[in-house]
């Protein structure tokens, strides 16, 4: 009986997000007296043994360069099987797109009982009960689990990555790929250096940045903080940013380490998609902006004299100016 974790990788890269999976993996097989193993779809130019410095000890995987886009259908069928033959009872995920689009599939297909979003380790003393956010980050739940086997998507950010010593065995699984009803014509990449969902620092604009011409202080504050940017959804449905840089109910939910606000008011619906970042600080000209009873740190002032000296103070900071 073992912990599984689905390893997602992009550009050959393993994701910050499955390094998280793998650590809250490895201490859940810690906490149950289970073994912890990983299971991979496609090719990667990491080097994956040295993933057994998070604490797994074996790795499946399907080395066919056609797994390394989302299938959603061959991912599900692939995993559902490395599942049932390794007798895994326990499998995560990360909360993010791609967890998103398997994970209801693979809740189907294993008859496993399933909590999306995850914010902690299960409670394993008297059952199986897992906590995760409910309403937009607004209140927590419990949910208990009972199914045989077990699938947890773990929120982004939320548990932090440790690595140890170690190295874990690669077993390369001859699983035939499947002629498949999606195919993928090209790939359009987001711009930005940083991932959006996996950004430890995000900066962000709204409204009160007049139009699209200002963005660059914006793109230079998160150039220097190694963040993503992101934006208001007014800002995006006036085409001054593209829309998947749009937070909210209706847009990304993030929950970055650090999320810098900038012009922007701090409405319900767009709260609901930053209220699990760690710290907020706030820049409003507006002492009355909602966004301000969010804020960890607020500054009052106009956005475009803020900006210019908090880029100064980061270089400083940096030794580059
Ligand atoms: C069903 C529904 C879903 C929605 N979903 C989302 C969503 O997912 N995400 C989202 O963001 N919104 C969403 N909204 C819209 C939301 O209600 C707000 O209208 C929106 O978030 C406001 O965007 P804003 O703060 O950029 O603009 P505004 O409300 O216009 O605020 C601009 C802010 O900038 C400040 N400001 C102006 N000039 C300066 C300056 N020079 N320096 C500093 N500060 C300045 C102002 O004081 C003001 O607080 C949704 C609305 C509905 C009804």
């Amino acid at each position: 009986m073992s912990v599984l974790v689905f390893i997602d990788h992009a550009d050959g890269h393993i994701k910050k997000t499955s390094l998280e999976a793998l650590s809250y993996g490895a201490a859940l097989a810690k906490q149950s007296g289970l073994a912890a193993e990983g299971v991979l779809l496609g090719t990667v130019s990491d080097d994956l043994a040295a993933l057994g410095k998070y604490g797994i000890g074996k790795i499946h995987q399907v080395s066919e360069e056609s797994l390394n886009h989302l299938d959603a259908e061959q991912y599900i069928r692939i995993i559902s099987q490395i599942t049932q033959a390794s007798g895994a009872t326990i499998l995560i995920l990360s909360h993010t797109n791609t967890g998103r689009a398997i994970a209801p599939g693979l809740s189907a297909r294993l008859r496993a009982g399933l909590v999306t979003g995850a914010t902690g380790l299960p409670d394993t003393s008297n059952g199986f009960q897992v906590k995760k956010n409910v309403f937009s980050g607004k209140a927590f739940c419990t949910v208990s689990v009972k199914t045989p086997i077990k699938i947890i998507s773990l929120n982004p950010n939320v548990y932090p990555v440790s690595a140890g010593e170690g190295s874990a065995e690669i077993i390369l699984e001859k699983i035939p790929v499947q002629a498949s009803g999606v195919t993928i014509k090209s790939v359009t990449k987001a711009t930005g250096e940083v991932p959006l969902t996996e950004a430890e620092i995000v900066v962000s604009g709204g409204r009160g940045m007049k139009g699209p011409e200002n963005w660059g202080p914006i793109e230079e504050l998160a150039r220097l903080l190694h963040a993503a940017t992101a934006c208001s959804r007014p800002v995006a449905d006036s085409g001054w940013r593209p829309h998947h840089e749009h937070v909210g109910q209706t847009g990304i939910a993030i929950a970055p380490n650090l999320y810098i606000a900038i012009g922007i008011s701090g409405a319900i619906q767009h709260l609901a998609g930053v209220n699990r970042s760690k710290i907020i600080v706030v820049i409003n000209k507006d002492p009355e902006a909602p966004f301000f009873k969010s804020a960890d740190y607020g500054i009052v002032g106009d956005a475009f004299e803020i900006l210019p000296r908090l880029i100064q103070a980061v270089k400083k900071l940096k030794g580059i100016a």
